[in-house]
């Protein structure tokens, strides 16, 4: 399972350049879940993201 929480990010883009895949920006240019998957990128873009907005749970 792997989620952004949206109070938290503040658009710093890490997470988008890492995984793109997985995340992309809303509306808003929050950061969102684009596909729900686990992997490495994801682990790293979780561990790069500044606020720690990425929540990731196998
Ligand atoms: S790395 Fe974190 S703060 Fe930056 S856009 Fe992604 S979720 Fe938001």
């Amino acid at each position: 399972m792997v989620n952004v929480n949206k109070d938290l990010c503040i658009s710093c883009g890490s997470c988008v350049a890492i995984a793109p895949d997985n995340f992309d920006f809303d509306e808003e240019g929050l950061a969102e879940v684009k596909k729900d998957e686990l992997n490495d990128d994801v682990k790293e873009a979780a561990e790069a993201c500044p606020t720690e907005a990425i929540e990731i749970e196998d």
